[in-house]
């Protein structure tokens, strides 16, 4: 949940699609049945009403995809690799592989080269956040691991600041 402005809010959540099925796609049934299971989640929202109508949209995957699924096509963005929304850096990642794939095709103009060298730069650079956010996603299922993770993350600013690192390396704060 991320403040905005006038005391909204952005409140954001991703659910498997079979439950969204199970509460007939109700958005308002879901969060009292579903997400008000977590009691931080109903502690944090019980005073809260939604403004605006809920968006979603659908997630097929995470992680790297087809970056060149046909000759002179290119995928950049969540096209090419999906990283979890909470590392809040999907649209960091969309500008950095555009800013990559636009450097290269000014560079060469060979399609295969272009492809070639797209992808050894796109491991280059995402490869390790994209690792480090597969992991955290299977310890996220583990009651144990994610216990033990939130509790290191409360051990202060140093592993919360090498957690922001090692999903968006140019974070220097
Ligand atoms: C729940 C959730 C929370 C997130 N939270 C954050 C966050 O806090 N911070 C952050 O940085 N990122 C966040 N992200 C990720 C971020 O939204 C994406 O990484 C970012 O929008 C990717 O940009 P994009 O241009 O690659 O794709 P998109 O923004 O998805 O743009 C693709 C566009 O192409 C259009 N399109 C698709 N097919 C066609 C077609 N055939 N013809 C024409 N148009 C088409 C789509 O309608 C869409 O407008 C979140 C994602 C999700 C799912």
């Amino acid at each position: 949940m991320s403040f905005v402005e006038n005391n909204l809010a952005n409140f954001c959540f991703l659910i498997k699609a079979e439950a969204v099925k199970r509460f007939s796609s109700d958005a308002g049934q879901i969060i009292e049945n579903l997400v008000f299971q977590n009691e931080r989640a109903r502690e944090t929202l019980r005073d809260s009403a939604p403004v605006h109508d809920w968006l979603a949209v659908a997630v097929e995957g995470f992680g790297r995809k087809n970056l060149n699924p046909a000759k002179n096509l290119f995928a950049v963005g969540d096209a090419g690799a999906f990283i979890d929304p909470f590392t809040g850096s999907g649209m960091l990642m969309a500008l950095e592989s555009a800013e990559i794939l636009a450097r290269i095709i000014g560079e060469s103009s060979a399609a295969e080269q272009i492809a070639e060298r797209y992808a050894v730069e796109h491991a280059q650079k995402f490869q390790r956040r994209l690792f480090v956010c597969s992991i955290l996603r299977r310890a996220a299922f583990s009651p144990m691991f994610a216990g033990l993770f939130i509790n290191a993350l409360s051990f202060g600013r140093l592993p919360r600041k090498m957690l922001a690192q090692a999903t968006r390396p140019t974070f220097s704060g």
